[in-house]
């Protein structure tokens, strides 16, 4: 059975919309929270409990980002992967895997347990089957995880760091792996989520501390929480825009959700009946807690 909880209020924070709003992070040293807009190639920096906000232009399209031990950000951008000095605001490029493939952008992105940062890359055009998932190891080699993914996006890890789930787009699917956090190798490709069309579009994904993933719906007008042990939807908080995009725990104690969601691609009457298309969201003390996010370069501990 599907319960809404209409006490889950989202509350959008007062900071300029986003046009592609994506890849919200908490920053747990800086109790901040982090997300990007994709296509205007800009990272946000949001602290709850000063109410400032911070934006760092990078001048090329930006997929997604995760926190380096030292501070500063890696991410992937439109020319590969980089790292992003947060006090400079310089960006420092790395390798591009796709640099071959213009056509291709990176889209979600998130450092993982083995201390990598995985990202998916999507065709522009949405050509289907274009992307590839890739691993940028702390070593800064490259290792393509999974190819003949058409728009790379959720990504998970359950709580013991042994089950790698992970949303292509189009597929209406969440995928589980096996994953050995050594070497961060997977393997056993599994189906364990269904979407109904009806639902959406499944798009950025997290998990909370009970296992339980948490998935944006773009097209869906919501945020939903499913069990993927059991494949059922279990909770879905609506929001008052249609582009659900991605979700992040964080504050103090990991208990707020902050979501993105985007304007982009909306007609001006789309808009005008979704004036917050765009914002990111919070919802305070939603009553589920998360895990802390993996930093580039540091084999998790927890
Ligand atoms: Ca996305």
């Amino acid at each position: 059975m599907m319960n809404s909880n209409s006490a889950l209020q989202p509350r959008p924070l007062p900071v300029p919309s986003c046009v592609l709003g994506e890849g919200p992070l908490w920053d747990m040293a800086q109790q901040l929270i982090c997300w990007v807009d994709i296509v205007k190639g800009t990272v946000h920096q949001y602290t709850p409990a000063s109410n400032s906000h911070t934006v760092i232009a990078v001048n090329q399209m930006v997929g997604a980002i995760g926190l380096c031990t030292n501070g500063h950000f890696i991410a992937a951008l439109q020319n590969g992967f980089g790292f992003i000095d947060r006090s400079s605001h310089q960006v420092n490029m790395l390798q591009d895997p796709e640099q071959a493939l213009p056509g291709n952008r990176f889209n979600d992105g998130k450092c993982g347990p083995d201390g990598g940062f995985w990202a998916g890359t999507m065709a522009q055009d949405e050509a289907p089957g274009a992307g590839s998932l890739y691993c940028l190891q702390p070593d800064l080699s490259v290792i393509k995880k999974i190819e003949g993914v058409s728009i790379s996006n959720g990504i998970a890890w359950s709580s013991d760091n042994r089950i790698f789930y992970y949303i292509d787009t189009p597929t209406q699917t969440v995928a589980a792996y096996d994953y050995e956090m050594a070497g961060g190798r997977l393997s056993n490709r599994r189906v364990v989520i269904h979407v109904p069309v009806e639902e959406g579009f499944p798009d950025g994904m997290t998990i909370d501390n009970e296992g339980m993933l948490w998935i944006a719906f773009w097209g869906g007008w919501k945020l939903a929480r499913w069990n993927p042990h059991t494949g059922k939807k279990l909770l879905e908080i609506g929001f008052p825009v249609s582009q659900v995009s991605s979700c992040a725990f964080g504050g103090k104690d990991l208990q707020d959700l902050f979501v993105t969601t985007a304007a982009e691609g909306l007609t001006p009457e789309e808009i005008h009946r979704q004036p917050l298309a765009g914002s990111v969201f919070v919802i305070e003390h939603c009553g589920f807690t998360g895990l802390p996010p993996f930093y580039f370069g540091e084999m998790a501990g927890r």
